[in-house]
């Protein structure tokens, strides 16, 4: 590492640097000029930045597939050239890019930092420029031996710095709208940023290899959230949906199901036909024990596989980069009970 901080600014659009369209008055991104016009203080930092920029950059509700392959491949030109990235992204789907973006990641030893805002950075109350300028100092910061003290995918928002695959956004308008149910925060941002060094994830194995990026995401799996009263005809239907390949079962309290036998039957088949159905619990905070209930049991039986404490983000994720590396339903059903980049705890 060089004594001046080289970071690279990848700004995808978002709240942050929206503008009010005078005409509807509805907020429509804007360039990285822009942005950068409302954040002086950025040059009270005296680091090498530099940037790419979405064209056009885009409300994250928009994001897809194609431009976590834009963002990873951007991260792997210039991976050599810079110290850490901070990646402006809208709030609405960043625990999936954040989620994705850490399994593309192979070999990571650098900062990801991803962040963004709840008020345009244009605006005078915006938490734009708090998270901007915390963003590129996290980015920035050494452990006393020089190497980047954060060296995986993290979401900056507020008072926290979280692990991107841990996190979900918990609300559409506080400030600290991030959190990270099942795994403690990185850093907490206060009058000081403080590190949380046992928190980190440190991929030791990685040291000295050259970052792998692995590209390609299958998107034939789905998210079905059961509720009392469900319907047998569109339940049977979704999971009989032609070249599904895996499902996220969002299930009730630590990952129980009703018994109904359409039910399990339905299940039954699709497991049957080599569909991988990963059991997660709806619960905003604990962990999947499919064996402490026998509604949960149940679904043990028929094969469905324990999400444990994985958030739905990184969970559905997890299968879109499993399915999309070709493996068979058997090696995903493998890999995906392993921490492949802390995402996951293994009981
Ligand atoms: N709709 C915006 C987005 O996700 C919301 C935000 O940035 O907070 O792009």
């Amino acid at each position: 590492m060089t004594q001046t901080p080289r970071i690279m600014i990848i700004y995808t659009g978002g709240t942050i640097g929206m503008i009010e369209n005078q005409k509807d008055h509805t907020l429509q991104p804007f360039n990285f000029d822009h942005l950068m016009e409302n954040v002086p203080k950025i040059k009270m930092l005296d680091y090498d930045i530099t940037n790419f920029q979405f064209q056009p950059p885009i409300d994250s509700s928009n994001m897809s597939p194609a431009h976590w392959d834009d963002m990873a491949r951007v991260i792997e030109d210039n991976y050599e050239q810079v110290d850490g990235f901070v990646v402006l992204h809208g709030t609405d789907t960043m625990a999936y890019t954040a989620s994705a973006l850490s399994f593309m990641l192979g070999n990571l030893q650098k900062p990801v930092i991803i962040t963004g805002s709840q008020l345009p950075i244009g605006e005078v109350r915006t938490d734009g420029e708090e998270n901007l300028i915390t963003a590129l100092q996290v980015a920035a910061a050494r452990t006393s031996d020089g190497k980047p003290m954060v060296r995986e995918v993290a979401i900056l928002f507020e008072n926290y710095l979280w692990r991107g695959n841990r996190s979900t956004k918990r609300s559409a308008d506080n400030f600290n709208a991030f959190r990270s149910p099942n795994y403690p925060e990185l850093a907490h941002i206060g009058l000081e940023i403080n590190f949380l060094k046992d928190n980190l994830y440190r991929h030791e194995e990685g040291e000295g290899l050259p970052l792998q990026v692995h590209y390609n995401f299958s998107s034939d799996v789905e998210v079905l959230f059961l509720f009392p009263g469900m319907s047998r005809n569109v339940i049977t239907r979704s999971l009989e949906t032609p070249g599904l390949k895996g499902v996220v079962l969002k299930t009730f309290g630590a990952g129980n199901a009703p018994g109904c036998p359409w039910f399990l039957q339905a299940l039954r088949k699709a497991i049957d036909n080599g569909v991988v159905v990963v059991n997660v619990t709806q619960c905003p905070n604990g962990t999947v024990m499919q064996k402490l209930y026998a509604t949960g049991d149940q679904l043990a039986e028929l094969g469905c596989i324990s999400g444990s404490d994985i958030t739905t983000e990184a969970a559905i994720t997890k299968l879109m980069y499993l399915f999309g590396q070709n493996l068979t339903p058997e090696e995903v059903k493998r890999c995906f009970g392993v921490s492949l980049r802390g995402e996951i705890s293994q009981h």
